[in-house]
């Protein structure tokens, strides 16, 4: 596919102009949250300016617009990740939608939403299998199930070049096991996970999917329904939309057959004192006023990156994490984690700086206007996996331009000698 001019997608951005310490801002975190185009910017303002109105019900001119807004909105969101627009429910973010799907399966397991619930209920002695690679958003929740629940939670583990285990992932995968819970990228190894390879395993045993694509949702070009996974979520934030918006799509049997999580307004048919009816999905996970600005945000976002093409963005970035790789490989010193001979990535590469903490790599970085993530990025077992305590995180978008990796580069071969190793 034809290259994409990551100097001219940049213009779009009005963030990536700004000066950091007295040099122009190398934006290098888009994993952590991506930086938005004008376009979502503007979507979101217009609606605010224009249309502003709680959506549905409204008697008056603007609520109808609003409803319209909100609801070609979530058409245009679901059809991002190939979805009908019933199978998208709002959420707030990735971890909310994770939160939503244990906690329902845990409403189901004491008998919420019994009969058409029964079948997700968890009884001591089921499995939930995850992966050792999680983002804590994906590990606690189903820690959480798992304690309420009586079922056992275990981890399929990861090779040293941070490649999953599949072998061992097909003999953890077994008659018990009821849930199966993975990323589809990994946020701190960018490598992209054989997630056909994992929902087999778990179809053959009829086991419930649920999938992390906070970080492929950008990268990639998704068909959620195509893959034949259960369930899935991402961040608007994450995909160059605003803060406070995500999706859970759902395959519509899966979904119908979930009980609430919140409750209150918006979510329901009929109410009496005592009781109450709720709305089919994807309402009935919808309790209270929705994120209304930030969706119609969101499907301005996704319009844009399918403007440029998940494709072409997908190739761009891929030789941004291979002139990366290249550079980082050559400087003494570094260790990259999760560095699969071949694997296919996005453009994200963590890697320790022998001798120097995490942070203060992190700060002689942003000196020169090189802006990175430290720490753990919320997967701290997959550090002690590689025993470290942090790293640092370098994460590309469409956005960045190979000057940009040699500024980073450039950066990165200064930071052992400036302290003296
Ligand atoms: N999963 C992954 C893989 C992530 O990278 C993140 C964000 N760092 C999350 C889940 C959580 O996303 P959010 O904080 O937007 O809910």
């Amino acid at each position: 596919c034809d290259p994409l001019d990551a100097a001219a997608i940049a213009k779009d951005f009005p963030i990536l102009a700004e000066q950091v310490n007295g040099h122009p801002l190398v934006y290098l975190d888009s994993a952590a949250t991506s930086q938005r185009p004008r376009a979502a910017l503007d979507a979101e303002r217009d609606f605010l300016e224009h249309a502003n109105a709680a959506v549905h019900r409204g008697a008056h001119t603007l609520a109808a617009e609003a409803t319209e807004l909100f609801e070609d909105a979530r058409a245009a969101v679901a059809g991002f990740v190939g979805a009908a627009p019933e199978q998208l429910v709002w959420t707030s973010g990735a971890t909310m939608g994770l939160n939503l799907v244990a906690y329902s399966i845990g409403n189901a397991s004491v008998g919420r939403g019994a009969p058409a619930s029964a079948g997700l209920a968890l009884r001591p002695g089921d499995e939930i299998v995850t992966t050792a690679i999680e983002h804590h958003a994906n590990l606690i929740p189903w820690q959480e199930l798992a304690a309420r629940t009586g079922a056992v939670l275990r981890h399929i583990p990861a090779h040293d070049d941070g490649t999953l285990d599949l072998d061992a992932a097909a003999e953890l995968i077994g008659e018990r096991t009821r849930i199966v819970a993975f990323t589809h990228v990994s946020n701190v190894l960018g490598i992209v996970n054989p997630i056909a390879e994992l929902i087999a395993l778990a179809q053959r045993v009829g086991a419930l999917t649920v999938m992390d694509a906070c970080q492929s949702a950008p990268h990639l070009s998704l068909d959620l329904p195509a893959l034949g996974v259960d369930l899935a979520v991402f961040s608007g934030h994450k995909m160059l939309g605003p803060y406070g918006v995500g999706g859970l799509y759902g395959r519509a049997e899966v979904l119908e057959a979930m009980p609430p999580f919140l409750t209150g307004g918006s979510m329901i048919t009929t109410v009496t004192l005592d009781h109450a009816e709720y709305l089919p999905p994807p309402q009935r996970f919808e309790a209270g006023t929705q994120p209304i600005g930030p969706a119609i945000g969101l499907a301005a976002a996704v319009r844009y990156l399918d403007g440029i093409g998940l494709d072409r963005i997908h190739a761009h970035e891929s030789m941004l994490a291979e002139r990366m790789r290249a550079g980082l490989v050559e400087i003494p010193g570094i260790r990259l984690l999760g560095d699969a001979a071949g694997a296919p990535r996005v453009g994200l590469w963590a890697f320790d700086v022998e001798g120097v903490h995490a942070h203060d790599a992190g700060q002689f970085l942003d000196a020169r206007g090189v802006a990175v993530r430290v720490g753990h990025h919320c997967a701290a077992p997959l550090h002690t996996r590689y025993g470290v305590t942090a790293s640092v995180r370098a994460s590309a978008a469409l956005y960045n331009t190979t000057g940009d990796i040699d500024t980073f580069l450039d950066a990165v071969s200064g930071i052992r000698p400036y302290f003296g190793l």
